[in-house]
């Protein structure tokens, strides 16, 4: 029996979106991609996927049995990440979809989101250190000052040099106004860096020669207790001289680090900056736009805490997959032959297929509001984006858990011991409901933030966007019923919004808060029904046409069934609960 530690995925599932749903060629009209083809697009994810399964995946186990060590100076990473590291990095892995200024590959999002669906599903813990350095390096880069761009980006891409961001105080985490680092300036433009940040993942290791931290902090004398007097530094763990080589330690203390449930092999470290008064930091972009610079990175981030989620329900599925076509229970009988086991491997599939239909979509809408020239359709995909990073982290996170756990009760008793690999996916995947913002934060921003873009237009594309897909198919010979069911679930939702919109123009707004994320729940099963719907008009298509992978195709239209008629209708039952008004949440004393 197929046991520890590979890694495996569904590539037709992948080639499928990409070729049928997101149509990714068409990328290629645009300018910025013109230099790329289909063929090479077809190579990245080829060897990426080779990297993930022979580099990457080996390292899970080992990383998760033999977690960092920290002698109290030094943090050392597992045996077999320095080189995959910096293996990783050679390879370009670690710049995929940033611009070639520092030497980034320059490809579309949506390339770099397969890719890092494999690297991930190999390997939460290991692609982090990679993630935050991509997305520290890329802030800087975007928001200058140009001279520490170059000093501090290619190094970074190139592997030599790490990144983090370091966001979260003792007394800050949701609530990141109440920050207490404070940046001093000083007479030759740098700032003194003071404070402590705890959590910091990555924060300190041997992978690189330096590592440089984002450092939320705020400048004495601009505005407290709010976001809006924070700046953004980039603080290395080492100077660096003028000519970019390495000076002497710049005062930042590694005073801890966690034992954790998962990403055992990611480190989380707590650090003290300027214990000794001599921590140089420098500005990233404007004064007090530290929080605005900052959600650059973590709208990637987001996007990638959701694909985190959706990566590893998407491994752990495959091993369940793969377990129950061989375990055979009562006689010479499989166990993925009752109906049972099928009721719980198909809702693993159909949330999985369901999530990255999601999620690639997302990162498509990415590329196209980076690449359109005109202006509205800019608008338009960049609102479609950003309505949908937050249902992106909470769905991918969430539900890739109930995946995850699906998987493991699919293994039975071998789910649950540590030999076979799905109790060690569902610890790892549940830190990703919790950093980036947790859920209950990702709900507050959806309808406080999202709702509410563009004045609306954007939540209304979208609703157009769904309505088109259920008129154009509402005769559809085997998908009427389910079209009907998906319409519904938009009235629901409609619903909602609209009580929410009641609400804060009646004073209530404690009561949209308190719906808030079963609220975000049902939108994101709404839209994850919209794609698996999309995909199954497509297969019908494609088997009408006479298309010879009759069992993917029939597989699809299946999957697509099974969520609407199967789990859809959690959205008529949590939106029903927010509408029944219960106040009993707020009013209980507790
Ligand atoms: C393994 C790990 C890695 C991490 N990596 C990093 C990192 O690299 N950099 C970094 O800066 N931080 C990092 N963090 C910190 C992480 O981002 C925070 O833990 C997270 O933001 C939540 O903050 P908190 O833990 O203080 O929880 P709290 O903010 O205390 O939240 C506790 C609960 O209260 C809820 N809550 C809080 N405020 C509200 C509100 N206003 N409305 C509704 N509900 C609310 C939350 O949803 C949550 O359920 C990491 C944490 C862990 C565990």
């Amino acid at each position: 029996m197929e046991v520890f530690m590979k890694y495996y995925v569904d590539l037709q599932d992948i080639q499928f979106i990409l070729e049928h749903e997101i149509h990714a060629k068409t990328l290629l009209d645009f300018s910025r991609y013109g230099d790329f083809s289909e063929e090479i697009f077809g190579m990245i994810i080829d060897q990426s996927l080779r990297f993930a399964e022979n580099e990457i995946a080996p390292l899970n186990e080992v990383g998760d049995r033999n977690p960092c060590q920290f002698d109290g100076e030094r943090v050392t990473a597992p045996e077999g990440f320095h080189a995959a590291y910096q293996k990783f990095a050679e390879n370009g892995f670690l710049a995929m979809d940033v611009p070639t200024t520092y030497g980034g590959q320059g490809l579309p999002f949506t390339i770099a989101t397969v890719a890092n669906e494999f690297f991930i599903g190999a390997s939460t813990a290991f692609e982090m250190y990679p993630g935050l350095t991509r997305g520290s390096a890329h802030l800087i880069e975007t928001f200058g000052p140009q001279e520490l761009a170059e000093t501090f980006c290619a190094k970074m891409y190139g592997g030599q040099w790490a990144g983090t961001m370091c966001l979260t105080e003792p007394q800050a985490g949701s609530s990141l106004g109440d920050i207490k680092t404070e940046a001093t300036p000083q007479a030759d433009g740098t700032y003194k860096i003071k404070g402590s940040k705890i959590f910091i993942s990555a924060g300190d290791h041997d992978l690189t020669e330096n590592i440089i931290h984002l450092v939320l902090a705020r400048i004495p004398g601009d505005p407290e207790g709010s976001t809006k007097g924070i700046s953004l530094f980039a603080v290395p763990k080492i100077k660096v001289n003028s000519d970019g080589s390495l000076g002497e330690s710049n005062d930042v203390k590694t005073v801890n680090i966690e034992h954790k449930m998962g990403i055992k092999a990611s480190v989380t470290c707590s650090l003290n900056f300027g214990e000794s008064d001599n921590c140089v930091g420098y500005l990233v972009g404007k004064r007090m736009k530290g929080m605005r610079q900052m959600f650059q990175m973590m709208n990637e981030a987001r996007l990638m805490v959701g694909l985190q989620g959706s990566a590893t329900a998407a491994a752990a599925y495959e091993h369940a997959l793969r377990y129950a076509k061989e375990r055979t229970q009562g006689g010479d009988t499989t166990i993925d032959q009752y109906p049972d086991v099928k009721r719980m491997l198909l809702t693993q599939k159909s949330y999985v297929e369901g999530l990255r239909a999601l999620i690639y979509n997302t990162a498509n809408y990415l590329d196209h509001a980076t690449c359109e020239e005109d202006e509205d359709k800019k608008n338009y995909f960049q609102g479609l984006a950003d309505l949908l990073t937050p249902v992106c982290k909470v769905a991918g996170s969430d539900f890739g858990f109930r995946v995850t756990e699906q998987a493991l009760q699919t293994l039975g008793g071998y789910g649950y011991i540590s030999e076979y690999p799905l109790e060690q996916y569902m610890r790892d995947i549940k830190i990703s409901s919790i950093y980036e913002g947790t859920t209950g934060i990702q709900a507050l921003d959806f309808i406080g933030r999202k709702l509410t873009l563009q004045d609306g237009a954007v939540i209304q594309n979208f609703n157009a966007m769904l309505m088109k897909l259920i008129t154009a198919n509402q005769d559809h010979s085997e998908l009427a019923k389910e079209m009907s069911e998906l319409q519904k679930s938009v009235e629901s939702v409609g619903q909602v919004a609209m009580k929410f919109m009641e609400y804060s123009s009646t004073g209530k707004i404690e009561m949209a808060m308190l719906g808030a994320t079963p609220f975000l729940y049902a939108f994101g099963l709404t839209a994850m029904a919209y794609y698996l719907l999309e995909q199954a008009v497509i297969a019908a298509k494609l088997l009408s046409e006479g298309h010879d992978d009759k069992k993917y195709l029939s597989g699809k239209i299946k999957t697509a069934q099974f969520f609407v008629h199967q789990i859809l209708p959690e959205v008529r039952a949590k939106t029903w609960a927010i509408l029944s008004e219960d106040r009993s949440a707020l009013d209980i004393a507790i």
